[in-house]
């Protein structure tokens, strides 16, 4: 299981639908949660209850999710994921180094929300890693999903291995052999062919999640790696 079990999310949240729904799914993956719809309340709760994390809405009643940020950081360095209703928001606040963790623009899937949430706890608890998160890229080992930009696709549990595997370490060149040791751990009956073409559905997958973006690149003769920064499968480092 996750080591998140008893942890307590605090979600700020003044719409009380969204909030329902936040409540539901984070509950239903393990989090405790108390919910606020006030501005004026969050600090003083804080300083006594020490959640976790905080999901903090942007726009409330009383003050505003910046000021409150802002206030939190003077104190605690408790985790925090901003919700915000506009996505050129996002660009505004990370100018600000309001000292955010995160940061998620509604409407939001409750299920990237989630894991979203996971994986800034695990940041901050390293010796864990079913979730985490590399440039846009959330994945989550519990669902074998991952999440970019809003979307989400599922994968198989295959598929999900080898990009963990490659993930896990960007820019490594993995043989074939290497991924398959990763992956079949007792029975290496599969052959490259097999690794290939698991590789090409996994490509397939995440390219309808980032249209335009190459993550996986074959390297000719020697296998795959993992490259978020580059967008040609042309090795130009060499
Ligand atoms: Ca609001």
């Amino acid at each position: 299981m996750t080591t998140n079990d008893a942890s307590l999310i605090l979600i700020v949240e003044d719409e009380q639908k969204l909030a329902q729904l936040a409540i539901d799914y984070l509950q239903n993956a393990g989090f405790s949660t108390h919910t606020l719809g006030e501005g004026e309340t969050v600090i003083p709760w804080v300083k006594q209850q020490h959640p976790h994390l905080i999901l903090l809405d942007l726009m409330l009643p009383g003050r505003d999710g910046l000021t409150i940020c802002r206030e939190i950081r003077s104190f605690s360095n408790v985790p925090i994921i901003m919700v915000t209703a506009r996505i050129e928001e996002i660009d505004r606040l990370l100018g600000l180094e309001m000292g955010a963790d995160d940061y998620i623009c509604k409407p939001y899937s409750p299920r990237e929300m989630v894991a979203r949430v996971k994986a800034v706890l695990r940041r901050l608890q390293p010796q864990a890693d079913d979730i985490y998160q590399v440039q846009s890229l959330t994945l989550d080992a519990d669902s074998f999903r991952v999440f970019a930009e809003g979307r989400e696709t599922e994968l198989t549990s295959v598929e999900f291995q080898l990009l963990q595997a490659l993930y896990r370490q960007p820019g490594r060149i993995f043989s074939r052999s290497k991924l398959m040791d990763q992956i079949y751990q007792d029975q290496r009956v599969v052959s490259d062919r097999t690794i290939d073409s698991h590789i090409k559905k996994l490509r397939k997958k995440l390219a309808e999640l980032l249209p335009g973006q190459e993550l996986i690149h074959s390297v000719y003769g020697a296998g795959y790696r993992y490259d978020p920064q580059q967008d040609s499968d042309a090795d130009s480092d060499a």
